[in-house]
């Protein structure tokens, strides 16, 4: 359930191309836990319709050092369904928006390492897509 939603925003396409994405902030809740969260809608080359999503957590480990940590997903609609994975968040748009914060950026690797963390994500990236917004630029039907 998305708790906080602020007013979409454009932003720079951090490719360089010149197109503005929409893009917003928030929070969520799942499972009891309340997280912040990014997201990003890129129509974008060969990816088509993606929705980039940057989940913010608590520290990933017990005293590391961070603020927290942010995990990176993409969701897009592919024939019909609701597809997500978690990602490398170096492939991602958002590495100049979460870039300077002290954060620490999971990777794929380290989320599917964590017993149920790629579930618990899932979770997350299914209840964001919800999100009227995000789910009619999936499906095309945006603008
Ligand atoms: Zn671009």
């Amino acid at each position: 359930m998305i708790l906080v939603r602020n007013a979409t925003a454009k932003q720079p396409c951090p490719c360089g191309c010149g197109q503005r994405l929409d893009a917003f902030e928030g929070e969520a809740e799942i499972r009891g836990q309340r997280l912040s969260f990014a997201v990003q809608m890129r129509d974008h080359g060969e990816d088509g319709r993606v929705a980039w999503l940057a989940v913010l957590t608590g520290p990933w480990l017990a005293g590391d050092g961070t603020d927290g940590a942010w995990v990176t997903l993409r969701a897009r609609v592919h024939e019909g369904s609701l597809q997500t994975r978690t990602v490398d968040p170096e492939s991602s748009p958002f590495r100049e928006v979460l870039g300077p914060r002290p954060l620490h950026a999971i990777s794929s690797g380290d989320v599917l390492a964590r017993p149920g963390a790629r579930d618990y994500f899932a979770e997350m990236a299914l209840t964001l897509c919800r999100e009227p917004e995000i789910y009619a630029f999936l499906v095309g039907r945006a603008e």
